[in-house]
C-alpha cells in the first residue's frame, strides 16, 4: 500500500467511527407513578397534564421509543424518551387505554408483587397486568413488598432485604408466565450490596431514579447496568424538566411550555422520593 492510500485507508476509518459514533442513540428514562388527578401528590399527575407533558416533549421532535429497543441499540439520535412506571397503581390501566396507547407509546411497568397478587384496592389486578403485558408494555421487578435496598434496610434485616430482591421474579412468573428481567429499586434508592444481589438473581439491567435529567447510553460500557439512571416526573417540578429536555435536543422553537401557576415547590419528603400514592 502506498502512502496515499494508507492515507485515505486511515481517512476512511476515521470517518466510519464517526459516523458510528454518530448512529449512537441515547435516551431519557422518565418514571412516571400514578394517575389519579387528585392533586394530593408531587409525583400524581391527572391523565389531561399527562398528555400535555406528553405531547409537549413530542413537539421538541423527541421519539418515544421501547426499553427493549432502547437496549438492543433500536434507536438513533439523541431525541429518544423511553417512559416507565413504577408500582403498578391501578391507574394505569386507564391512562394507557386513554393516554398512552392512542400515542404509540408503550410504557415499561416496575411493579412490586405484593399488591398485585394480594388483590389490594390501590394496585392494578393480575388481569389488568397481563392485559398490559399483552398489549406489548414490559414487566419489571419494583422489589416485593416495596422497601428500600439501602444499607440501613440490611443493618435493619438482611433478611427483608433479599426478600424485596429474591421475591419478586418467582412472583411475577406466578402472574405472567415469564421471569422479568429488569428491575427497578423500590424508591429509586440502591446500594452496593443491592447491585450484587440484583445481578446475582439474574437481571440484565436494574434501575435507579432521582430528579436529574439523564442521557443514558446503553452502548457506554461506562454505563452501571445495575443502577442505569431514570428521571423522576414530579409534576410540580416539570416546567423545570421540559426545559432540560429542550436544551438537550437544543430545540430552538417557540417555548412550548409555560411555567405553571407557581404552586410552591413541596420539599421531597425525606431522603426517598414520595412513592405509592394510594
Ligand atoms: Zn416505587
Amino acid at each position: 500500500m502506498n502512502r496515499s492510500k494508507k492515507r485515505i485507508s486511515l481517512l476512511l476509518a476515521i470517518l466510519s467511527l464517526g459516523l458510528s459514533l454518530s448512529a449512537e442513540g441515547k435516551v431519557v428514562i422518565l418514571d412516571y407513578h400514578t394517575f389519579l388527578g387528585n392533586g394530593k401528590s408531587n409525583i400524581d399527575y391527572s391523565e389531561a397534564e399527562l398528555a400535555a407533558e406528553l405531547d409537549r416533549i413530542a413537539s421538541m421532535g423527541y421519539k418515544f421509543v421501547s426499553l427493549d429497543d432502547a437496549i438492543a441499540g433500536r434507536i438513533e439520535g439523541t431525541a429518544n424518551i423511553v417512559v416507565t412506571i413504577d408500582d403498578g397503581n391501578h391507574t394505569v390501566y386507564p391512562a394507557f387505554k386513554d393516554v398512552f396507547e392512542p400515542r404509540g407509546i408503550k410504557p415499561y411497568l416496575f411493579v412490586y408483587p405484593a399488591i398485585v397478587s394480594g388483590h389490594v384496592r390501590y394496585a392494578l389486578t393480575p388481569e389488568k397486568l397481563r392485559f398490559l403485558a399483552e398489549a406489548g408494555c414490559g414487566i419489571g421487578a419494583h422489589g416485593y413488598h416495596h422497601n428500600p435496598v439501602t444499607d440501613k434496610a440490611w443493618a435493619k434485616d438482611p433478611k427483608d432485604f433479599m426478600h424485596e430482591i429474591e421475591l419478586p421474579a418467582p412472583a411475577l412468573e406466578r402472574l405472567l408466565g415469564s421471569r422479568p428481567t429488569m428491575f427497578g429499586y423500590p424508591f429509586g434508592v440502591f446500594s452496593a450490596r443491592a447491585e450484587e444481589a440484583v445481578a446475582a438473581a439474574g437481571y440484565a439491567w436494574a434501575f435507579a431514579a432521582d430528579e436529574k435529567v439523564t442521557q443514558v447510553d446503553f452502548a457506554d460500557p461506562a454505563l452501571d447496568r445495575m443502577a442505569v439512571p431514570r428521571t423522576i416526573t414530579y409534576r410540580y417540578n416539570r416546567g423545570a424538566m421540559l426545559r432540560e429536555l429542550e436544551r438537550l435536543v437544543a430545540y430552538d422553537g417557540p417555548p412550548l411550555f409555560e411555567a405553571p401557576p407557581s404552586a410552591p415547590a413541596p420539599e421531597v419528603a425525606g431522603p426517598l422520593p414520595g412513592d405509592v400514592a394510594k
